[in-house]
């Protein structure tokens, strides 16, 4: 095959990849883009997008179930809901089926050429991709390195049989009767929600004293008290041993000794390795940080005209991170000033209740030498979340005690995930207490909660 030149290669099309792309396209680079399974990546084809249609599809039965038990509050009755699992698969797979394509027509839009097959680096310019008619050499003046993430195994589980991870779990057939997860991280928690709701016996398995660990105890407990009313079982301060010899489950220590789990499946969602192998990184000279790729504040890696972007570069591994990312090194590659800040990236857990995170939780900001204001707003106090029979909850924002520069906002309560553009919004724009409270509302809505949080941190709450 004839050897391609270009400006620009990107090296997968996750969100971080596909994005880079686009925009290097739409400035005029010449730009590739080489992804070895579909466009979209983790993010839209096994991660963000599928992950989400469950937990929807979820929300809808166990609403269906709560009115056939007459657990309604409104009043509002109904028989035997069913759900067929195999249909919302296909429901599933026809979103991201339907995504994945419009990515491959935005790149063609703007006029990327892209190539199918792994790509692995000869040299810092050469990069060869095994494409299914042969091996295409590629020679580019830049290159990003976008190869996201991949689910970490657990030496005591390794994946296979009934031994999942969320790619597993996104696509079964059937619904598990039983199912063990390890590990209560973000996803572990909304998969094991999900399957809960769906009719699942969950048991959730983890080693700290905690669930969802990187978040503050405030955050997490509307969180575990609705695991609870679901019957989901929490052991933590708990470690997997083995799987049952009978091959029906789990052995796990716990309390000292050890119990049996039985499970049809176990997801394992121990946390994301960055994919740092399989493409020749031996024939570079990158330099490291921990087990991501050390970058600079415009994603440059230790090598000239070599960008890495996204999960292979360090946490949060978020989609819309490495989105942001992209989107500036294709600017950087057209010669534009651009510069990372990451102030600024909401987090985002879709579990019942949802939570948001975004800047300084109140303990971090502390520990950083800040003085503060705290103010937090229940949603018992929110009549729009009473008339979505959704009170469990708050809106908290932390800000400087001296001149009341907001530091970081955190909520949880049902939807709240629509509010994260708000409150990424005020951190970036360097909003201040005063600005919060100053803006209308509308009302109702749950956003109020929004303004009489920074009130309460100015002393003066209207509707508590
Ligand atoms: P990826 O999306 O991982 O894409 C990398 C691509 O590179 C892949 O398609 C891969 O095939 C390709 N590739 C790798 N090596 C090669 C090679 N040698 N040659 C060619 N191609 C290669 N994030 C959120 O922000 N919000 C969420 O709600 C959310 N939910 C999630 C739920 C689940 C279940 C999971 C697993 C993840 C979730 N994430 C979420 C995380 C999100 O998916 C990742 O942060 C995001 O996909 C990272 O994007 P990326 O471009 O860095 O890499």
């Amino acid at each position: 095959m004839k050897d391609i030149t270009c400006k620009l290669l990107v090296i997968g099309a996750g969100p971080g990849g596909y994005v880079c792309a686009i925009r290097a396209g739409q400035l005029g680079i010449d730009t590739m883009i080489v992804e070895m399974t579909k466009a979209g990546g983790t993010c839209l084809n096994v991660g963000c997008i599928p992950s989400k249609a469950i937990i929807h599809a979820a929300d809808e039965f166990a609403a269906a179930v709560g009115m056939a038990a007459g657990r309604n509050p409104m009043g509002i009755g109904a028989a035997d809901p069913a759900i067929d699992f195999g249909k919302t698969i296909a429901w599933k797979d026809g979103i991201t089926g339907r995504l994945s394509m419009g990515v491959v027509n935005l790149l063609k839009k703007a006029g990327v050429k892209a190539l199918v097959g792994r790509a692995r680096f000869r040299d810092g310019k050469t990069v060869e991709v095994e494409t299914e008619t042969g091996l295409q050499v590629v020679r580019c003046e830049n290159v990003v390195i976008a190869t996201g993430s991949t689910p970490v195994e657990l030496p005591v589980l390794p994946f296979g049989g009934n031994v999942i991870s969320s790619t597993e779990a996104l696509s079964l057939t059937e619904m598990p009767k039983s199912l063990a997860v390890v590990g209560a991280g973000y996803i572990g928690l909304e998969l094991g929600t999900a399957f809960a709701k769906l009719g699942s016996k969950v048991t959730i398995v983890e080693a700290q004293e905690r669930i969802l660990p990187l978040y503050d105890s405030a955050l997490t407990q509307p969180v575990a008290k609705r695991m609870a009313a679901l019957g989901i079982e929490v052991l933590t301060k708990t470690s997997v041993k083995a799987l049952s010899p009978d091959g029906d489950g789990l052995v796990v220590e716990h309390n000292g000794g050890d119990r049996r789990i039985l499970a049809d499946k176990i997801l394992v969602t121990v946390g994301r390795r960055p994919v740092t192998e399989g493409w020749g990184r031996e024939e570079l000279e990158l330099d490291m940080e921990g087990r991501f790729i050390r970058i600079d504040g415009q994603c440059r890696t230790s090598m000239r005209g070599i960008y890495a972007i996204g999960d292979v570069t360090g946490e949060p591994m978020l989609a819309h991170r490495a989105m942001a990312q992209g989107e500036m090194v294709a600017e950087i590659v057209a010669g534009k000033r651009r510069s990372w800040e990451k102030v600024a990236i909401p987090a985002v857990c879709f579990t019942d209740p949802e939570i948001v995170s975004v800047g300084l939780a109140p303990e971090e900001a502390r520990r950083a030498g800040h003085e503060t204001k705290v103010g937090q707003f229940p949603f018992a106090a929110n009549g729009r979340a009473m008339t979505l029979a959704s009170e469990d909850g708050f809106v908290r924002v932390v800000a400087r005690a001296d001149n009341h520069l907001v530091l970081g906002i955190q909520a949880v309560g049902a939807g709240i995930s629509e509010l994260s553009a708000a409150f990424a919004l005020a951190l970036e724009m360097g909003a201040r207490l005063e600005d919060i409270a100053g803006t209308i509302h509308a009302h109702p809505t749950q956003s109020e909660a929004f303004a009489e949080a920074s009130l309460k941190a100015l002393g003066h709450a209207l509707h508590i």
